[in-house]
């Protein structure tokens, strides 16, 4: 039998494993274990030349160092490019998916509207058959005007006209590349996910992955998504804005910090002890409806955090 519960974490390769990463592994792996459910790890490579050498090997290195157990293989993106394509030419086939001809440029002179996610709307120009003389460059999915919503287990509910607040998408880019999009709502059906917990950077295309999941007839996950770190000027702690790796000898430390984080109340001595006391206690005291229902949240320092924690209790 199966279990109920199919929960994943499916970091990009792009440098090392940084604290808000963490705080992503640690939620959906603790929402798993507490749903006894099965937690895979998913390398997302899928475009090839923001991955950095070295870096997934050393996520996984770091996830092991850190006590962290995944479930079966690690699935690798760039080795799944045959679903992609098969998925393409289904809604190809559904007359879904049709091609673009139009330059990024192109795209900003016309577009009128900004999206939802600081791109431009793309106008429709290619939806009625490519402008004569033309080349395909990219693929896009149709979209509507209806409203696409889901309910977050911790956001509450999410709706958006895909239309007008996004425009048609890209399936495949322009540099031959299949888009995050398509990736990752291929993998979440093919490895049979039933729960997404993840930073809730990827709120905004979530609409996305699921109208793309209703065109391919796919089923739709359950998603929770989880405040992510940011510095004091409000950026999200990443490797573009400098946020430092993970070191093995600071796991214990590392952990307890994003358990605070995640809104539990470690003990501050937590922070000094073996990571199998950590886990032991993470298991143990694990509450999802502690975690903080916020889509951004501070991390000033991570030590302050914990004496917040402590002075609170
Ligand atoms: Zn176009």
């Amino acid at each position: 039998m199966f279990p109920s519960y199919r929960g994943r974490f499916a970091p990009s390769p792009t440098g090392p494993l940084h604290f808000g990463s963490l705080v992503a592994a640690l939620g959906s792996y603790l929402d798993a274990r507490a749903h006894q459910g099965v937690w895979l790890v998913r390398m997302e490579d899928v475009d090839a030349p923001r991955t950095a050498p070295g870096a997934a090997e050393g996520i996984l290195r770091t996830l092991e160092d850190f006590g962290f157990e995944w479930d079966g293989a690690v699935v690798w993106q760039s080795q799944r490019l045959d679903a992609y394509a098969a998925a393409l030419q289904q809604l190809k086939e559904s007359g879904l998916a049709y091609a673009c001809a139009c330059s990024r440029r192109e795209i900003g002179d016309s577009a009128t509207r900004t999206a939802i996610d600081g791109g431009r709307v793309y106008p429709g120009t290619c939806r009625n058959g490519l402008p004569a003389g033309s080349t395909a460059r990219a693929w896009r999915l149709r979209t509507t005007g209806d409203e696409t919503a889901f309910e977050d287990r911790l956001q509450g509910r999410i709706a958006q006209r895909l239309e007008q607040d996004v425009g048609d998408f890209v399936l495949l880019r322009a540099d031959g590349l299949y888009a995050y999009q398509l990736a990752v709502v291929v993998d979440d059906a093919a490895q049979g996910i039933t729960h997404v917990v993840r930073g809730a950077d990827l709120l905004d295309s979530t609409p996305r992955q699921i109208w793309l999941q209703r065109c391919l007839s796919l089923p739709t996950p359950s998603y929770a998504h989880l405040p992510v770190a940011c510095n004091a000027a409000g950026e999200k702690l990443s490797k573009q804005t400098r946020a430092p790796g993970l070191r093995r000898e600071r796991a214990a430390a590392e952990l307890t910090s994003a358990l605070a984080f995640l809104g539990q109340q470690p003990p501050s001595e937590l922070a000094e002890a073996s990571l199998a006391e950590i886990w032991r206690w993470a298991f143990a005291h694990w509450r999802f409806d502690l975690i903080p229902r916020q889509r951004n949240f501070l991390v000033q320092s991570k030590s302050s955090i914990l004496d917040r924690q402590g002075a609170g209790s």
